[in-house]
């Protein structure tokens, strides 16, 4: 097993963009868990499942789905010649697929599918993990632990902006609303809910840069082995 350094927090908290970084700056790999829970959701949406189907009909959909995340993508392998499966990166971007991930991903079955897959993925490399799940359920002895925050206003804001730089069509109003709606359900569920975890330290990047998010990151890293 590799060393984890995992990092929850709300959407539009930055934590992507700051896994990523990271992941760069320690020579980790990087691991987008979000992205899975939306390859999840389109992948059972292609298929037809809707979010009150049972249990079994989801369980029985999720076989048939193979899921991969290489070099900061996603892909599908099911019903693919190609030889990593389809590359779903930018399908999965959506509002409406972020709407269907939050809410498949509040059920046991889908989560459970999800498991090995993310534990998997520090098998073999040091990693950087992020998510809503990860100092709590996935990697609770991660060697580092982060909650990463920021008003609603501010993750409204970058949504919003990077909805637009993937050239998706969106207003500030539907940026605003993905993102509280979303929160409320992620945090709400009973399941693996958003939550800080207690030895996790908690960074508001609200009022800070990139770099300044980064850097109080590395003086916690630099600080322990
Ligand atoms: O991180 P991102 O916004 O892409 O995640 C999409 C959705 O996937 C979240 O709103 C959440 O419902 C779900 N998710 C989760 N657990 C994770 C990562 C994402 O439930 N570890």
């Amino acid at each position: 097993m590799g060393k984890v350094i995992a990092i929850d927090g709300p959407s539009g908290a930055g934590k992507g963009t700051i896994a990523k970084l990271l992941a760069g700056k320690l020579g980790f790999s990087y691991l987008d868990t979000g992205a899975l829970y939306r390859a999840v959701a389109l992948a059972l949406r292609e298929k037809g499942i809707k979010p009150e189907d049972s249990d079994e009909k989801i369980a029985g959909a999720l076989k048939g789905i193979g899921i991969a995340f290489k070099d900061g993508k996603v892909f599908l392998k099911e019903n693919s010649q190609l030889p990593d499966g389809r590359d779903v990166s930018e399908e999965i971007r959506t509002t409406e697929m972020g709407h269907y991930s939050s809410v498949f991903s509040a059920r046991k079955v889908v989560r459970d599918f999800l498991l090995d897959i993310q534990r998997d993925a520090s098998r073999h490399s040091d990693l950087v993990a992020e998510g809503r799940d990860m100092t709590t359920v996935v990697f609770p002895d991660a060697w580092k632990k982060f909650y990463l925050d920021a008003s609603v206003e501010e993750r409204a804001k970058r949504r919003y902006l990077q909805l637009k730089e993937k050239g998706i069509s969106a207003t500030e109003s539907d940026a605003r609303k993905d993102v509280v709606e979303r929160d409320a359900r992620d945090s709400g569920r009973d399941i693996a809910p958003l939550r800080k975890a207690d030895d996790a330290v908690l960074i508001d990047s609200s009022a800070m840069t990139i770099d300044e998010v980064l850097e109080n990151i590395m003086k916690v890293v630099r600080a322990g082995h």
